[in-house]
C-alpha cells in the first residue's frame, strides 16, 4: 500500500487527547495515514514576520504532521483575500460579494509557491499525493514543475460554480487549467462535476470521455463525483454518550414540553440564515396557534471575522432575531434562541436528538455535515424530521429529507407545519432511508473512494 501525503491549508493537530473536537474528515484522513503511513503538510494557524520555510514536525507511529509559519501579508491576501473574499463566495454563487484584487491573486500564488517549496522535499517515490480545497487550487502544478511525478489527486470541498459566474473572475481560465497537473479531481456531486465540465468544453475547448475522462490540449484527467460523509459509527456512538444525554436533558427541560426546532451552522451567508429566520418568523405569523408550542434554537459559531461581509450578516442577524423575539415573545416564551459560540459535537449530538426538526436551509453548500449528523443522531424509535436545502450537495444523497428552497419564506414555514405534524410512521421510514445513506456513504467510504481512483490513474508526465 503506497504512503499518502495530504496538504491541506489547515492540519489537524495528533494528539488532541479525549477533549479533542475532531471533524469527520480529520478523524477519516488520520485514519487513512495511520493505516497507510504518511504525512500531513499545511499552514500552522500562526504568522512570523519574516517566512522561512521552517518545518514544525509531530509524530505518531506512521502518521506525521508538518507545518509552516506564514506572514501576515499572506493571510491577509491568500486566506482572508483571494481564499475567503474571491473564491469562496464566487464558488457558492455570490458573485455580489466576490472581491477582485490583483494584490489577493498575487498573495495565492505566492502561498501555493511556498506550500510548494516546503512541501515537495517530503514526497518520496511512490506517495499519492492529496491535495484539498480552493485554497490550493495550483498547487499541483507547482509540484509538477518542481519535478514530482506522483499520483496528485484534489478535492474541492465546495461547489464548483455555473460557466456564467466563474468567467467573472479576471483569471478564471489560469485557475482552472491548473487543475489539469493532478490526475484526478473530487467534486462533492454529479452537478458540481457537470458545472466542470460544462467550463471545459465551452471555455478550454476540451473533450469529456467514458468514465470521468477530461482533456484539455495533450492532458488527461479523471473527474469525479466522490460526496464526503460523516463519521457515522462515531457519531452514533458520540449521541450515546453522557454528554450528549446531558445536552439533551437541558435541552428537555429548558423546552417545557415545546418541539425544538434547531439549526447549527458557521455563521456564514452561504448557510443562508436570514432567509431561515424569515422562514420561521412567516410560519409563526401564520400559524398563531403554534406559537408557544414550539420553539427555535439557532447555534451560529463566528468565523472568518475579519472579513467584512461576516461582520454583515452578523449585524443583520442581531436585527432580525430581536425583531422576531421583540415581536412574537411571551413572558414565560422566547420564540428565538440565537446563540453566538460553538458546541463540541457530543454535544450537539444531544441537541440534535432533542429536536423535532432539523433545519438546514443553505443558499449553496458544497455538501453539508450537519444535515447528515442530525440523522445520526436521532432515536431511531422516534426520530426528528431533517428538513433540507434543495441547494445543499447533501440533497442528491437525501431525498427522503423535506427539500425546500431557501429562498421561499412561505415553502419553509409550510416545510417546518409538515415536519411538526408528521406521522410517526412517516418520521421512521424517511429516517431509516437517510440513516441507511448515511451509515453506508461514510468518511472512510469516500476516503477510499477517492485514493482507489487515485491508485488506478495512470502516473501524469512531468510538466
Ligand atoms: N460544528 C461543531 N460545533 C459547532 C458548529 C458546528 O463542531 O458549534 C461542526 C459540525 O458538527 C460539522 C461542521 O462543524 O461537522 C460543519 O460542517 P458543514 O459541512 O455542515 O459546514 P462548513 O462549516 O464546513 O461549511
Amino acid at each position: 500500500m503506497k504512503r499518502l501525503v495530504v496538504i491541506s491549508n489547515r492540519v489537524q493537530q495528533l494528539n488532541q487527547g479525549p477533549g479533542g473536537n475532531q471533524g469527520g474528515l480529520a478523524v477519516a484522513l488520520l485514519a487513512a495515514l495511520k493505516e497507510r503511513g504518511g504525512v500531513w503538510f499545511g499552514w500552522s494557524g500562526s504568522t512570523v514576520p519574516e517566512f522561512t520555510g521552517e518545518i514544525a514536525y509531530e509524530h505518531e507511529g506512521p502518521t506525521t504532521t508538518a507545518v509552516i509559519d506564514l506572514e501576515p501579508q499572506d493571510i491577509d491576501e491568500y486566506y482572508n483575500g483571494f481564499a475567503n473574499r474571491t473564491l469562496w463566495p464566487l464558488f457558492h454563487y455570490r458573485v455580489d460579494l466576490t472581491e477582485f484584487e490583483r494584490d489577493f491573486e498575487g498573495g495565492y500564488a505566492r502561498v501555493n509557491h511556498r506550500f510548494a517549496d516546503t512541501v515537495a522535499p517530503l514526497i518520496e517515490e511512490e506517495d499519492l499525493v492529496w491535495v484539498h480545497d480552493y485554497h490550493l487550487v495550483p498547487l499541483g502544478g507547482e509540484l509538477r514543475r518542481r519535478g514530482v511525478a506522483n499520483r496528485l489527486g484534489f478535492f474541492l470541498h465546495i461547489p464548483w460554480p455555473p460557466t456564467d459566474l466563474l468567467v467573472s473572475l479576471p483569471s478564471h481560465r489560469r485557475l482552472v487549467e491548473a487543475l489539469f497537473a493532478y490526475d484526478v479531481v473530487g467534486f462533492q456531486t454529479a452537478d458540481w462535476l457537470e458545472n466542470f465540465r460544462h467550463y471545459v468544453t465551452t471555455q478550454l475547448d476540451g473533450t469529456v470521455g467514458e468514465d470521468g475522462l477530461v482533456t484539455v490540449g495533450d492532458r488527461t484527467i479523471r473527474a469525479i463525483p466522490a460526496p464526503i460523509g460523516i463519521e457515522t459509527a462515531e457519531f452514533e456512538a458520540a449521541a450515546q454518550t453522557q454528554a450528549a444525554a446531558f445536552a439533551r436533558d437541558r435541552m428537555y427541560m429548558s423546552a417545557t414540553g415545546r418541539s425544538l426546532i434547531v439549526g447549527v451552522d458557521r455563521l456564514d451567508y452561504s448557510k443562508g440564515l436570514p432567509e431561515r429566520f424569515a422562514g420561521y418568523e412567516r410560519f409563526l405569523a401564520q400559524h398563531p396557534d403554534r406559537r408557544g408550542l414550539v420553539y427555535m434554537l439557532q447555534i451560529a459559531p463566528p468565523s472568518r471575522e475579519k472579513v467584512d461581509t461576516y461582520q454583515e450578516i452578523r449585524a443583520a442577524l442581531d436585527g432580525l432575531s430581536g425583531r422576531i423575539n421583540g415581536e412574537y415573545a411571551d413572558i414565560d416564551w422566547t420564540p428565538l434562541r440565537y446563540v453566538n459560540k460553538g458546541y463540541p459535537r457530543p454535544e450537539l449530538a444531544g441537541v440534535y436528538r432533542a429536536a423535532r426538526v432539523g433545519l438546514v436551509t443553505p443558499l449553496r453548500d458544497g455538501m453539508n455535515l450537519v444535515a447528515k449528523e442530525f440523522v445520526a443522531a436521532q432515536d431511531p424509535r422516534d426520530p426528528g424530521v431533517l428538513i433540507l436545502s434543495r441547494f445543499a450537495g447533501a440533497a442528491a444523497q437525501m431525498t427522503d429529507a423535506v427539500l425546500v428552497n431557501p429562498y421561499s419564506a412561505d415553502e419553509m414555514s409550510e416545510a417546518i407545519l409538515r415536519a411538526l405534524t408528521m406521522p410517526r410512521e412517516e418520521r421512521i421510514r424517511r429516517w431509516e432511508s437517510l440513516i441507511d445513506c448515511v451509515r453506508r456513504e461514510d468518511v472512510h467510504w469516500w476516503c477510499d473512494l477517492f485514493l482507489d481512483a487515485l491508485e488506478d490513474a495512470d502516473v501524469a508526465a512531468v510538466a
